[in-house]
């Protein structure tokens, strides 16, 4: 079966009991049990729940992969995840990581012993000298936020092998539509489903995806010892969300083209971020581990006022936080997700203060365009 179809007929299709084309919201704690002895499949909803466990087998399908957690944030499924490792461990993470994810490794698991050094993956040379005798896990996150700049997973994970170390891919951006970094060697697939898998702006949730049994049921366990796992309600809505990925990711694909055209003609912007383009460094490298170039970009502007005006003007694509939905969403990464780092350090990134990110939503792109002309004064 084609992904396109996966999507709609799925691993949980018909509900055997009532033929209902859905699973149920199973909004419910607890399960009567018959047997002093054996208790059933179900006890207790912190650890299973009928309807997790249906977005939980669809989103292992679709990644290829053998198991899936399904999580209460993004952040839970990352958070959990790296608590499969141990005091005195040692991670090598992309320097341009999650900001929550950047957050959790320099304040929390530092706290606990996890150290972690933080490297340009655009380079395999650069990931590899980072490691030591105690490296445990590899952090990565392709294409990243918000310069894009592209990992060769391929790469990253015959090194992760080679020094038997557990690589684990941030594939928000991209969601198993486009690309499926287990095929690619990766141990661990991780998402904020929040974004493009849900994909209306209406759900917070993520996902832990492995090919290896005894690692999913390492996740598993922790999942279910801090009770991190996603509530039935949220479950259903992202199972929903799903069955629309594959057209949601072409029509906004096909719009950020559009966008981008256009943008390149207008003299006011001075960059593009877009591994889309034969100019981005990592064009190549993506084209051969994805089957596309998603629809999230970034590019700059020649002011500062021009920046500001575009962000507190724009009517259609909303001044908001995240990326992923039907809608279409500028953020600000200086002030949003970048906003804790320190100043120096982010112009050094690149995050400069005219950088503006674009996820681009299932709006006519005509009347996205019109909404940015008038807002750039073009
Ligand atoms: C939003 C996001 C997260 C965090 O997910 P939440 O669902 O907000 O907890 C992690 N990684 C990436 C790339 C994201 O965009």
């Amino acid at each position: 079966m084609k992904l396109a179809t996966r999507l709609i007929h799925g691993e949980t299709g018909i509900d055997q009991q009532t033929g209902a084309v859905g699973v149920p919201i199973y909004q419910i704690s607890t399960y009567r049990q018959t047997s002093v002895d054996h208790f059933g499949k179900y006890d207790y909803a912190r650890g299973d729940n009928p309807t997790r466990e249906a977005v939980e087998e669809t989103v292992a399908a679709l990644e290829g992969g053998k198991r899936c957690l399904a999580f209460a944030s993004g952040m839970a499924a990352i958070t959990t995840t790296l608590m499969i490792f141990s005091p005195g461990d040692h991670l090598v993470v992309c320097d341009d990581v999650y900001g929550g994810a950047y957050r959790a490794l320099t304040t929390i698991f530092s706290r606990m012993g996890i150290e972690s050094t933080f490297v340009d993956a655009t380079a395999l040379a650069a990931i590899e000298a980072a490691i030591k005798p105690e490296t445990k896990g590899l952090y990565l996150e392709t294409p990243s936020n918000p310069l894009l700049k592209v990992t060769d997973l391929r790469g990253a994970a015959a090194i992760a092998k080679k020094h038997g170390i557990i690589s684990m891919i941030d594939n928000t951006f991209m969601t198993p539509y486009l690309q499926r970094p287990l095929e690619l060697g990766c141990d661990i697939v991780l998402h904020s489903g929040t974004k493009f898998l849900n994909g209306h702006s209406d759900v917070i949730c993520g996902f832990a995806v492995v090919n290896d049994k005894e690692l999913g049921q390492r996740i598993r366990y922790i999942q279910n010892a801090f009770g991190t796992g996603l509530g039935p309600q949220d479950s259903f809505l992202t199972l929903r969300g799903i069955k629309t990925l594959k057209v949601r990711m072409e029509e906004s694909q096909k719009n950020t083209a559009r966008i981008i055209d256009w943008l390149k003609q207008q003299p006011c912007v001075t960059a593009i971020h877009y591994p889309g383009l034969a100019s981005h460094p990592g064009h190549s490298i993506h084209a051969a581990q994805a089957d596309g170039f998603g629809a999230v970009f970034s590019f700059e502007l020649d002011t500062i006022e021009r920046t500001k005006k575009l962000l507190e003007n724009s009517k259609l694509a909303v001044f908001a936080v995240s990326l992923g939905g039907v809608e279409s969403i500028l953020s600000y990464p200086a002030k949003m997700s970048h906003a804790s780092v320190p100043t120096a350090e982010r112009l050094r990134k690149g995050i400069t203060d005219t950088l503006v990110r674009l996820s681009v939503g299932l709006e006519d792109p005509d009347d996205l365009i019109e909404d940015l002309a008038r807002c750039l004064g073009s």
